[in-house]
């Protein structure tokens, strides 16, 4: 008899899907990630390379660094910060910090595919809310699903995958709206590509506010996808639980490096935003004027809601060497690329069967 045959893992992490790695298509156009096209700028490079000299040395427990020119930047104590390993590490530390054994955590859906896993990961309830018929977060149901149990509710603005907003005065009847013991927690990954005046900015509501949090990473706007920072702003008890529960020394020297020059350089990296918010509107148009019926995007990504047809889509894509996000049943997410990569879905797009 072998020792170790009764070793058993949680059962409910039967729940949680394997991670399936995409497919691997050499020279394929990558629009699947929400990830920034362009390559990193040359300073980025280097700060990189010289954190790499330093690599027998753990980094700064706290990023400290980086939290101090984040507090700087952002105009907030660095007692109401967090930086993590991207802000995937930061929901994930939220909902180990705030929620006891049965309470629950509330999102809408389709949302980020990160909040059911991460919620189950933790051990705690999920709860969600359907979006409306055009996509877009309801705040009223989300009040309406709020119980004793409720701890937290993720609000992503602009939504991932459908690219809608919240508006102001929806986010504050939901801040106002929640009971004494809900933290309202604003994803704002995509918050640079937003041109829409009347979505309001989590920084100013995180700062002033005693029930929010929000949340910004290094991965989207600023092109550090595969370095991992991401940070919070929140109350400072809530902003110390985080930090507590963080997996120690997890935001790498070199992501602190990275993260540090690209608010250093924030000027040029965002500068490509502009670009990306450009190449939406021309890639919006022409899909509409396709026929699909898609919500107006205000991240660096476009929803096509195909249902029941998107993993045709997604093959039919996969087919001309271009990788999307499909999710079966519902629909096809596509991030904006360069103009040419663009150009390529948009043909793609077109001679798909309708
Ligand atoms: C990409 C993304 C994040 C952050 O990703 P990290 O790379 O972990 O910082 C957070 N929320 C949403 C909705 C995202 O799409």
């Amino acid at each position: 008899m072998m020792r170790g045959m009764a070793i058993t893992v949680r059962e409910d992490l039967a729940g949680i899907p394997d991670y399936v790695p995409g497919r691997k298509i050499p020279g394929a156009v990558v629009l699947s990630s929400n990830e920034v096209a362009g390559a990193p700028p040359e300073a980025i490079v280097k700060a990189i390379a010289e954190a790499a000299g330093e690599i027998n040395r753990y980094p700064a427990w706290s990023s400290d660094d980086l939290v101090d020119k984040l507090s700087e930047r952002l105009g907030v104590e660095p007692g109401r910060l967090a930086v993590g390993c991207g802000s995937t590490s930061l929901c994930q530390q939220l909902i180990q910090a705030v929620c006891r054994p049965g309470d629950e955590v509330l999102f809408s859906w389709r949302s980020f595919e990160a909040y059911p896993i991460l919620a189950q990961v933790v051990g705690a309830r999920e709860r969600r809310v359907p979006l409306t018929a055009d996509h877009r977060q309801d705040v009223d149901a989300l009040l309406a699903a709020v119980t004793d149990a409720t701890r937290l509710v993720f609000v992503c603005n602009p939504n991932n995958p459908t690219g809608t907003v919240v508006r102001a005065d929806d986010v504050t009847r939901l801040i106002e709206g929640v009971p004494e013991h809900v933290l309202v927690v604003l994803d704002e990954a995509y918050r640079e590509f937003i041109t829409d005046p009347d979505v309001p900015d989590g920084l100013a509501l995180a700062r002033d506010r005693r029930n929010v949090a929000m949340m910004r990473t290094f991965s989207k706007a600023y092109g550090l996808a595969g370095a991992r920072a991401g940070y919070l702003v929140a109350p400072p008890e809530v902003a110390a639980g985080v930090r507590k529960v963080a997996i120690p020394f997890s935001v790498n020297r070199l992501a602190q490096a990275a993260a540090l020059t690209a608010l250093d350089i924030a000027d040029e990296l965002l500068a490509r935003c502009a670009a990306v918010v450009a190449e939406r509107g021309r890639v919006f148009t022409e899909l509409r004027a396709l026929g699909y019926d898609i919500p107006v995007s205000q991240g660096n990504f476009l929803w096509l809601p195909l249902g029941d047809r998107a993993m045709e889509f997604n093959e039919h894509c996969v087919e001309r060497k271009i990788l999307v996000r499909s999710f079966a049943g519902a629909g096809s997410r596509v991030t904006i690329g360069l103009p040419e990569e663009n150009d390529a879905f948009l043909a793609a797009a077109r001679d798909f069967p309708r």
